[in-house]
């Protein structure tokens, strides 16, 4: 395991995640994995053995974090993943996503479907490099909902899928609590439920909502119960005002909200956590990627409607994170939601949702999300000021040029 080094960083513009305006020419000193000052101008007191880096010309950040991921997902398409590989070879594919993702400057993420909580643990105890996670463990379907991989033909009974995209089909009360109940038993951080149509389940259209107001509000009992939450797969108003009756907390997507869906959000007190680069990207790529035309074509029927959802929700002035969503080969198109929410929220706010805002949605706003004294050393410098182009963000081999998590060095381009 990566022990931590003791550093000062100068000179260097700090957006620091709240919102702020930036401080322009500053410097954070780590000692430990926390960060222990983050002064305006230069550092006063240097402490014993720390490293002194300079950092002209460049902008310090918090680690980015992706509140949507499936770092499960290897293939474009996942009933395929599902249908052609073992789940060794998911695992394995799994840890080198955790380690792509990190290098992309997410030190955290939350895994909303498929990654087990020992993922969780093994990146906790150094096993593996990668984001801290937040984890749901399985995912929790209805019978023909976005959880249910079977094509409209097959007749055979759903199973519980143990690795990759791993979720489960469960109808009723009692089946959806105990679902609940043993997501809960083997350690996630909360609850994924389907509350409506998916683009890559064969089944569904996206503008149906799935699971009775019954069923959610058992599955919200259960996770507040054991003091966890659940979030939601929703694009429709009436699959996001199900959810937030039920006790939801999180709406992830809401491709198709119109006012009614970010009044319920914004009344709720819930958040919406968009995910619009996944339906940018997997048009473009789907195709060669062997994704079937019937998902790609609920993906362009989202796309179509994404932007214009979060301009709604961001006008409601509903709570807004920040996800990417994005499936096997596309894992590397995170950052680019960075560059489309802030087309409708503006550059700075676009980093607080995929920082400050999403630290609050993972329930650990007290030690990650923001660059502040006595929080976790979770840090990245980009080389120019991603104010001016956010897109320095999505290039991350060039333009982010130090990767930090926890007080340890990932990238270091300035030594
Ligand atoms: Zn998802």
């Amino acid at each position: 395991m990566q022990k931590p080094t003791p550093f000062v960083l100068k000179n260097v513009v700090i957006i620091d995640g709240t919102g702020a305006a930036p401080i322009g020419s500053g410097s954070v000193v780590v000692e430990g994995d926390r960060i222990k000052e983050v002064l305006p101008g230069a550092p006063g007191r240097i402490p014993a053995q720390a490293a002194v880096l300079d950092g002209r010309g460049q902008t310090l950040l918090p680690g980015l974090i992706d509140a949507h991921v499936h770092v499960a997902s290897s293939e474009a398409n996942p009933m395929e993943q599902q249908r052609r590989n073992y789940p060794s070879i998911q695992v394995i594919n799994t840890v080198k996503v955790l380690e792509e993702t990190l290098m992309q400057g997410f030190t955290s993420v939350r895994d909303c479907g498929g990654a087990d909580p020992g993922f969780r643990v093994a990146q906790e105890q150094g096993l593996i490099r990668g984001p801290r996670l937040s984890v749901s463990g399985r995912f929790i379907s209805q019978t023909g909902g976005h959880g249910d991989f079977r094509l409209p033909t097959e007749i055979y009974d759903p199973r519980e899928l143990p690795a990759g995209m791993a979720g489960g089909v469960y109808d009723g009360v009692d089946a959806v609590r105990k679902a609940a109940r043993e997501q809960l038993r083997s350690g996630v951080d909360f609850v994924k439920v389907m509350a409506g149509g998916g683009c890559m389940s064969p089944a569904d259209e996206i503008d149906t909502s799935q699971y009775s107001l019954d069923e959610l509000r058992a599955v919200v009992w259960e996770a507040e119960a054991a003091g966890k939450y659940v979030a939601a797969h929703c694009y429709s108003d009436r699959s996001i005002i199900n959810s937030v009756k039920s006790g939801i907390r999180t709406i992830e997507h809401g491709n198709l909200l119109t006012q009614a869906g970010a009044l319920a959000i914004k009344e709720a007190q819930a958040y919406l956590v968009p995910t619009i680069v996944t339906y940018e990207v997997m048009p473009e790529m789907g195709h060669k990627l062997g994704v079937p035309a019937n998902n790609l074509r609920k993906m362009i029927q989202a796309r179509d409607h994404g932007l214009e959802a979060l301009s709604i929700a961001y006008r409601s002035g509903c709570k807004i994170g920040s996800g990417s969503d994005c499936l096997g080969p596309m894992h590397v198109f995170k950052g680019r939601e960075l560059e489309i929410q802030a087309k409708v929220m503006g550059p700075m706010n676009a980093i607080v949702a995929a920082t400050k805002t999403n630290a609050e949605i993972i329930g650990q706003a007290d030690d990650l999300g923001t660059i502040e004294a006595g929080k976790l050393a979770d840090l990245i410098l980009v080389d120019g000021d991603p104010l001016k182009d956010i897109g320095l963000i999505q290039n991350f081999h060039e333009k982010i040029t130090v990767i930090v998590q926890g007080g340890c060095f990932y990238k270091n381009l300035l030594a």
